[in-house]
């Protein structure tokens, strides 16, 4: 007899695995699918000369206790068995630039943030705050970041610019460029980002910021481990290359690309929505997409 799955999930990042967790948690029969060899997307670790490397993740924020992350993990099950080590409380991260030998911290703690910066920046003390103060204000408007259960959002603070607000803050370039040091976590661009995505970013670091010790990949086999223990199933080297529609256009079933269907009664891809276009095929979607 065929296995019908509560919900299948294409794609084992720690998307995929969070929303298999939070689902088997509740009861239902989940199984995920995840093409490469080893699970976790951009959690993925490989190692030289015995020393390990991560790939993507490679620190986290908001992992002290009663953090964001903190919560998230303690609900998921793996708060207790993850590797932490704390980051140089005074500059987690360092920002420099060409020929200038300073390095710029951004340092944990809101106060500590302003303290360390200005040593560099003294005339820049009351910016520093108005900045540190302006991050945390645009977090406290995501209650789901805060995990308080509210939805609405405050539409005004979705469409500030990053970069014009940096350049609210303060005129001075060396520190608008420091402010703006770690926009490679949201890929690097200031001018056209929204700065709830900056404060929402650097606002979890600032509260606290750790390295996983064995690396990223951790996360996701603490992750699969509890998913097993909630009965779910999860398989590797199964990358999913065809949906299978019923009679009434509802999705049914996927293939993976030898050839194994599995059949769910509702599907999450949690991978890369230009592949997943491509998999449901053009002519199934509608052109707004
Ligand atoms: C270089 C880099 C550094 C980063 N550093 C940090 C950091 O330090 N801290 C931090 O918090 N965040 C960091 N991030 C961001 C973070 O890694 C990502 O936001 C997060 O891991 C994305 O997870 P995901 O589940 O959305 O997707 P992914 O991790 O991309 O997972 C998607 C999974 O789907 C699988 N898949 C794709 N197609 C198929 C298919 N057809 N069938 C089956 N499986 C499929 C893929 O193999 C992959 O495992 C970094 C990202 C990058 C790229």
């Amino acid at each position: 007899m065929k296995k019908t799955y509560d919900i299948l999930i294409i794609g084992s990042g720690i998307g995929g695995l969070v929303s298999a967790l939070i689902l088997a948690k509740e009861g239902l029969k989940v199984c995920v699918l995840e093409k490469n060899n080893q699970y976790g997307g951009n959690l993925q670790t490989f190692s030289r000369d015995k020393l390990i490397f991560d790939t993507g993740v490679h620190y986290l924020g908001g992992l002290s206790k009663g953090q964001n992350l903190h919560q998230f993990f303690s609900y998921l099950e793996i708060m207790d068995n993850l590797e932490l080590q704390k980051m140089d409380e005074n500059g987690y991260d360092k920002i420099t630039f060409g020929e200038d030998e300073i390095e710029y911290p951004h340092a944990q703690g809101y106060e500590n943030f302003v303290e360390q910066l200005s040593k560099y920046f003294p005339e820049e003390k009351e910016n520093l705050a108005n900045y540190c103060e302006e991050i945390q204000r645009v977090c406290n408007h995501f209650p789901r970041y805060n995990v308080i259960g509210k939805d609405s959002y405050n539409e005004e603070i979705l469409h500030l610019n990053t970069k014009r607000f940096i350049e609210s803050i303060t005129s001075n370039k060396k520190l608008q460029s420091v402010l703006l040091g770690s926009n490679f976590l949201y890929a690097g661009d200031s001018e056209n980002i929204p700065f709830y995505v900056h404060a929402l970013t650097v606002n979890s670091y600032i509260q606290s910021a750790y390295k996983c010790v064995k690396g990223g990949s951790q996360i996701s086999k603490l992750l699969i481990r509890k998913l097993r223990e909630y009965g779910a199933d999860v398989h590797k080297h199964s990358e999913v290359d065809e949906f299978i529609f019923n009679e009434n256009n509802v999705l049914s079933s996927v293939k993976t690309k030898s050839e194994k269907e599995y059949f769910a009664k509702q599907f999450i891809s949690n991978i890369e929505i230009r592949s997943l276009t491509k998999i449901i095929g053009e002519e199934k979607l509608k052109n707004l997409f």
